[in-house]
């Protein structure tokens, strides 16, 4: 990390991502100043030789800046402690991607990499994902990181000529201010996530930061789908500061990029142009993939590969594991995971992308839980209840659809499988739990792992019992 020189630099939280800050930092010049409120995790810093320095009793004159980790709160419920100290003496408060900012801005301009950052509250992974495939496919050096698999600063060092894909949360935007990326996306916005925020204004505004940094020569990607995106692009319309690119995957726009019947067409000139077929892709199915193909095919537009070599790209993608992922098939019964949908607005877009099918959900209910579903229940010829919230979920469903108290996943799959044989027509088992998992699982990618192994158990046993 670069322009921390001399500095002391308290770093509070010494997960994975505060020891990584702490690592870096020291290699830069800096001195890092490590506490945690747990005693063990100090254990592992203390150990790699760094300083413990109690922030409780600290002279915060004489500290230049906070490091806070991700998880740590910044503002809700309350502003944690070493926050409010930090304000008191106007010492500034950053995270990690502030200090991967930091870094490239050091650089002098022509051995800065390019940097493409990706927020939104559905489709981060899989846009990101999805944008790092199509360079990478092109030739391009690719580091993908962030708030997806390896954090910023555990990224291979910054060479000229690469390129930075990262997946950025409100969280870690909230502690950003001088990340200028070369393309900025924003996909959607909906009342998820809040409990950080509080409120949907401080979620949008948090998720705004994206753009704070950007100039004429950037770019921002702006999803055109939903009330709050639409608020954010009237409102960059009105001051033109960066290039912008609208995107939909559900109308013609006038200028940007949308996909309409499963083709991409770029208006990003004067003409619209068709520039990709999405039904020849094999991992983008749904409205929801379609808008964000409109986004990596923007992004990669922004940094000047061409329309053929993006098209290239979005064919090829295998898709992540997690999202819609049909991980198998016994006899004419399909399986596809979709762990990764922990709200009711991730569900929809799984449900919306099949006629009919057998639906395994449940587990921490969200706010608000599955009311806003009742539209697609109809298409759900049986539901498999797990976790805590299978019984509000029985209580939404009513008679929209037969409902199983399954309790748990093992259970549920190999209930919803042979209810699913017996009609002996092509039928799909879902997982698309419209929860979180933590109640049964340590994450999303746990129960999807779950679902996978219970699906190989019903394979093995009829092997065995054939
Ligand atoms: P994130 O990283 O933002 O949580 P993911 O790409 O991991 O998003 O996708 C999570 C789930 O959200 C997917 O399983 C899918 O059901 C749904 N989803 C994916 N892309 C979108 C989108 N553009 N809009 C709405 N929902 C989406």
């Amino acid at each position: 990390v670069k322009g921390f020189e001399g500095k002391r630099v308290a770093i509070f939280g010494l997960g994975r991502s505060g020891l990584t800050a702490a690592r870096a930092l020291k290699a830069g010049g800096a001195e890092p100043l490590l506490w945690d409120d747990k005693p063990q995790n100090m254990l592992a810093a203390t150990k790699e030789g760094f300083t413990i320095e109690n922030l409780k009793s600290a002279d915060w004159s004489e500290i230049d800046a906070l490091m806070l980790s991700p998880g740590v709160p910044l503002t809700h419920p309350e502003p944690h402690w070493s926050v409010v100290a930090a304000n008191a003496a106007n010492v500034p408060v950053l995270g990690d991607i502030e200090l991967f900012a930091r870094t490239i801005n050091a650089l002098p301009e022509r051995k800065r990499p390019k940097t493409i950052a990706i927020t939104g509250t559905n489709g981060k992974s899989t846009t990101t994902a999805l944008i790092g495939h199509i360079l990478k496919a092109a030739g391009k050096n690719v580091h993908v990181g962030g708030n997806i698999g390896i954090g910023v600063l555990d990224l291979p060092a910054i060479e000229p000529g690469s390129v930075y894909v990262i997946e950025t949360s409100s969280y870690q935007l909230d502690l950003t201010h001088s990340f200028k990326p070369d393309v900025s996306v924003l996909m959607n916005f909906s009342p998820d996530h809040l409990d950080r925020h509080g409120d949907m204004d401080g979620y949008i505004k948090a998720k705004l930061r994206i753009f704070a940094g950007q100039g004429a020569s950037e770019t921002a990607v702006i999803g055109a789908d939903d009330q709050w995106t639409q608020g954010v692009l009237t409102e960059m319309n009105s001051h033109p500061s960066v290039k912008l690119i609208p995107i939909s995957a559900r109308r013609t726009l006038g200028r940007g990029v949308y996909a309409l019947n499963g083709m991409i067409y770029d208006a990003t000139t004067d003409r619209a142009k068709a520039v990709f077929d999405l039904k020849t892709a094999r991992s983008l199915v749904g409205r929801h993939n379609w808008q964000n193909a409109c986004a990596a095919y923007s992004a990669c537009k922004a940094l000047g590969l061409s329309a053929e070599v993006i098209a290239a790209g979005l064919k090829s993608f295998p898709g992540l594991d997690h999202r819609m992922q049909e991980i198998g098939r016994i006899g004419k019964v399909r399986f596809v995971n979709d762990s990764k949908a922990t709200n009711a607005d991730a569900a929809r877009q799984a449900m919306s992308s099949y006629d009919q099918f057998y639906w395994i959900a449940g587990g921490r209910a969200k706010a608000g839980g599955i009311e806003s579903l009742s539209d697609l229940l109809p298409r759900v010829k049986g539901a498999f209840l797990i976790g805590e919230a299978a019984e509000l979920f029985e209580k939404t469903i009513g008679a929209a659809a037969p409902c199983v108290q399954s309790r748990h996943l093992f259970t549920a799959v190999a209930q919803a499988y042979a209810e699913a044989e017996k009609t002996g027509k092509p039928e799909v088992v879902l997982l698309s739990p419209a929860c979180a998992s933590f109640d049964q699982f340590p994450d999303f990618e746990a129960r999807g792992d779950a679902f996978k192994d219970a699906v190989a158990e019903i394979s093995k046993s009829i092997i065995a019992g054939a």
